[in-house]
Formats: C-alpha cells, structure tokens, sequence
C-alpha cells in the first residue's frame, strides 16, 4: 500500500526522554523502547525507558515544586497560566493531531476533531481555578470561635493512562493539577507516549514552572508500578484495565493514597421499536466502532427490541460495510489500526469464540491484508448473541458489536444489567417515559439518549461497578485534588 502523502512532525524522529524537574533527562538506566506506527508496523522513534528511579527524581521535583513557587500562585495567576496552555496547545493541534495518529493509529478525522474539544477541557479547569475558596460556617462550640473550611490542594498526584486516547486523557491529570495548584508525574502508556512528550514541551513554553508537570515514560510493571506504590504520591489517577487496577489499589496502601480508577466496560445500547433507525443504526454502529472499538464507553451490547430485530441486523450489515478503514493519515479514514498485534490477536481470538459459541457473523471479522502489514481488522457485527456469550461478557477492545435481541424495557433493563460493568449505556427511542425510566434502570454512570459518546467536561463522565469510581470532569473531578481542613480559631 502506497503511504498517504502527509508531512510527518520532525518531533517524532530521535529518542525522547523523560521531563522532570523542566530538564529533557535520560532514563537513569539507559534503556529505550521502541515506538511503532500501527498503520505500518514500522519503527519511528523510540521512548525512555522508566522505572523506580526515574519516578523517584520525578516524584521528588513534584514535590519540591509543590511546596515551592508554586505553592503562592493566585487563583488569578493559575487561570491565566492554564489559558496560555491553553493557546499554546490549539496553535499546534495540528501537529498534535497528527503525532497521535502516527503513534496510535486513530484517523485524522478524530485526532484533528479533538481539537474543539480539547479547548473546552482547557477552557473548563480554568474557570476552576477559584473552587479552593474557604467558608466560615458557623458554629455551637461554647465561647467565642471562629470556624473556617478550607479546600487545600493534595499535593503531588500522579497519573498513568492508557494508549486510547493520550491526548485526551493527559488534560484529565494536569486541568485540575494546574486549577488547584497541584504538581503531577504522569506515565503515559509504553504504546502511545509523543503526544504527551510533544504536549509536555509545549506546556514548558507556556510558562508551567520547573516541576510542576513531569513525565515519565516506560512499562507499567516498571515505572506505572514504582509511581502507584510511592509513598509521597498522595493521589493516583487511573485510567486502563481492572486487572492493572487491582495491582494499583494495592500498591496504593503504602500510604493510602487517593485513588480515581477508570476502568473498562460492556455497554449496553438499547434500540427500542420506535426508535428513528435513520439515526439509531449508524450511532449505534459508531458507538462501538469509534477509535477502533478501543473505547472504554463503547456501546459493544446492542440490545434490539424483537419487531425490529431483523431490519436493524440488515441495515447495521450494511452500514457497517460502508465504514472506511486505513491509515489514519489518510483524510477518508474513518477507522485506523489497532494499537499493536497483541490487541489485534486478542480481538481476532474473541471473534472465533463469538463463532464457536453460536453467535452469527454477519459482517467482518477478518484481518485487512490489503492494507499492508499494520494492525487492521474489519469492523464486525454478530447477530443472535446472547447475554451469557463471552463476546457479550467481556471487553473485547475492538471493533466488534454483539446484537442481542429483547422483548420489553423490563426485559431489556435485566439485560442491560447483567453484566460487571457500569460505565455508559445508551437508549434509543421517540418514546419520552421509555427514555426516562430506561436512563433510571441502567446501572452505570453515564446514559446517552437518543446519541452516543457526547461528553461536555463541565458535566463529566464516571464510573460505576467494576467500572471504577471517581467523577471525570465538572466540580467533582477539581474537588477530588483538594481535601477539606477545618480551623477552630478561639477568639478570646
Ligand atoms: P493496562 O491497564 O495494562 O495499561 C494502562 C496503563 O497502565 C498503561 O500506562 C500501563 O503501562 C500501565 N500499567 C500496566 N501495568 C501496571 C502496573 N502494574 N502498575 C501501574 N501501571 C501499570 O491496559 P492495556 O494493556 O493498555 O489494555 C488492556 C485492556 O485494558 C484493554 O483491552 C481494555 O480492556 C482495557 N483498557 C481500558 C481503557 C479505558 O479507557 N477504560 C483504556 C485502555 C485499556
């Protein structure tokens, strides 16, 4: 396949190192990982190698930095510093938008579409920078008190993210760092680091202090570990797989440090009878395909009213044939790569199960050969799953949804439920009570109706059940890097 003609970022050439401190340093031990395109297969830049001892340096500037300067800027002052990141970050989207696609496959159409949103995450922690503001509740102590609540910052906060979506995810740590006055020490994932390094650099430019920000890359089991298990870490952000947040809910106890844990799900999507096909068969397509189905909120349970049934399998069918998969760099690209060929194993392997256990392919499943040696699979709808499938049980990561047939909103809310999950769900219907008492019955933390996978971070998103715990975006999300202090002031 002939490569899409675009001009690759002179950023992604050489080995990148970790930012600690405000210095570009070398992994103390040296080591290198390699950074592969997964349109291609190829080689094209390399990362350091973190572990204990970088995130050590890295925690330690976190930390000086944090009592530091830092520690006396004004509310006004961090607002107009996040607003300058904030310039800084969207004159360079473009850049941005294309090292992301280089390093994790997602098209163009999506990487340069974050840029909208990307300013209104920017936009949103700045207008927080005033939430740490004290009250002076009153009291019943006997005497003459004075009584104060404060909101004061955590301290140093540490985030390890997943390769889904860096570009999105890293605004998650450093917004409320930078709004409350935080310092952070972010390990982004081994697959997907530049445009968090490349973003880490702009940020230096737009006047973040020395320390402040740091980033160290490398493995989970080396760096993501030494970083969950530090004692002077005093809250951790997650976002990634239950298995890898089991390990950091225990590391956690060194110091009991704060945890937000983001994990994985099973959406269920509901397509009521009365529901407009005209939208509900692409959004809910695309609810699953997005990203390449690498998607925490993917709706990959679809679950269909029976009288409609077979037409939304026909159409879905079709739909799904019109999608357009390729190298990201290419402008008509709907869905990239996956991120590496363990993922596209693992998805093959669950679409042969899907196979053996009696699901009906009606579409996809089949690796892209065509495209050249980059990880690319069809997107692929089974009909006729049931609930109690493994393809209807477990997070499969990929582009893959299972259509699974219902008879009523009792029905489809026993479905919907069945499941260890709790992030999203969705509902499609014209019917007003329907859509109210379905949004009410799924138990999880976020329900789109009548659309799928909008999120203002004004409002947020969370988890519920095995899908983690802990308010991504609004006040909740800037007040969980604050903690309450109270002070008994005897006026006598
Ligand atoms: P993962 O949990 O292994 O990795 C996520 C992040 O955690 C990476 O930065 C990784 O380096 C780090 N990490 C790994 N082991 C660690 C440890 N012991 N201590 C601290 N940090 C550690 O997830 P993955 O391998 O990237 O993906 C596997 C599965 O996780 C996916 O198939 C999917 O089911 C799920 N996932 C969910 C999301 C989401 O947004 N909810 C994102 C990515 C992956």
């Amino acid at each position: 396949m002939l490569a899409p003609v675009h001009e690759v970022p002179a950023f992604i050439s050489g080995p990148k190192r970790h930012l600690i401190n405000g210095q570009w340093v070398d992994a103390a031990s040296g080591r290198q990982i390699d950074v592969v395109n997964p349109a291609t297969g190829e080689v094209i830049s390399q990362i350091a190698a973190g572990d204990a001892t970088d995130i050590d340096r890295a925690v330690a500037a976190a930390r000086r930095a944090f009592e530091g300067e830092w520690s006396r800027w004004t509310p006004h002052q961090r607002r107009k510093l996040l607003l300058k990141v904030h310039d800084v970050v969207l004159d360079n989207f473009e850049e941005l938008a294309t090292i992301e696609t280089l390093d994790m496959g997602a098209p163009l159409q999506r990487t340069r579409g974050l840029a909208e949103w990307t300013s209104q995450v920017l936009q949103f922690f700045a207008s927080q920078c005033d939430v740490a503001t004290a009250s002076t509740p009153p009291n019943s102590l006997p005497g003459n008190f004075l009584t104060l609540k404060h909101l004061a910052p955590v301290g140093v906060v540490g985030g390890v993210i997943p390769w889904n979506g860096p570009l999105i995810g890293l605004w998650w740590i450093f917004g409320p760092a930078l709004a409350t006055g935080c310092t952070a020490v972010l390990k982004p994932a081994e697959d997907a680091s530049l445009s968090v390094l490349r973003i880490a650099e702009l940020l230096t430019e737009a006047g973040v202090p020395d320390g402040v920000i740091n980033v160290v890359t490398g493995y989970g089991a080396e760096a993501g570990q030494a970083l969950s298990e530090h004692r002077d870490v005093d809250r951790l952000a997650f976002t990634g797989s239950v298995g890898t947040a089991r390990s950091i809910v225990r590391a956690s106890a060194t110091n009991f440090k704060r945890l937000q844990l983001e994990l994985g799900g099973k959406s269920p999507d509901i397509v009521f009878a009365d529901a407009d096909l005209d939208k509900a068969v692409p959004g809910a397509a695309m609810g699953v395909y997005t990203n390449s189905g690498q998607v925490c909120v993917a709706g990959s349970r679809i679950l269909v009213q029976r009288p409609i049934y077979d037409e939304f399998v026909a159409r879905i069918g079709e739909f799904t044939k019109t999608v357009r998969v390729g190298d990201g760099l290419d402008p008509n690209t709907q869905l990239g790569p996956l991120i590496n060929q363990r993922q596209l194993d693992r998805v093959q392997q669950y679409i042969q199960i899907g196979g053996t256990e009696g699901a009906e392919l009606v579409t996809g499943g089949n690796r892209l050969d065509h495209l050249g040696p980059g990880y690319f699979l069809e997107p692929t709808i089974f009909a006729d799953a049931t609930n109690t499938m493994t393809i209807a049980r477990e997070e499969i990561f990929g582009p893959v949804a299972s259509v699974i047939p219902f008879d009523d909103v009792e029905d489809a809310l026993r479905i919907a439920n069945d499941t260890e999950y709790g992030l999203a769900g969705g509902v499609w219907t014209r019917d007003l009570s329907t859509a109210h008492n379905v949004s009410r019955g799924i138990q999880a933390g976020t329900i789109w109706v009548n659309c799928y996978g909008v999120l203002d971070p004004s409002i947020g998103f969370g988890g519920y059940k095995m899908s983690g715990y802990g308010w991504k975006g609004a006040k909740e999300h800037v007040e969980s890097y604050l903690y309450p202090k109270a002070v008994y002031i005897n006026l006598d």
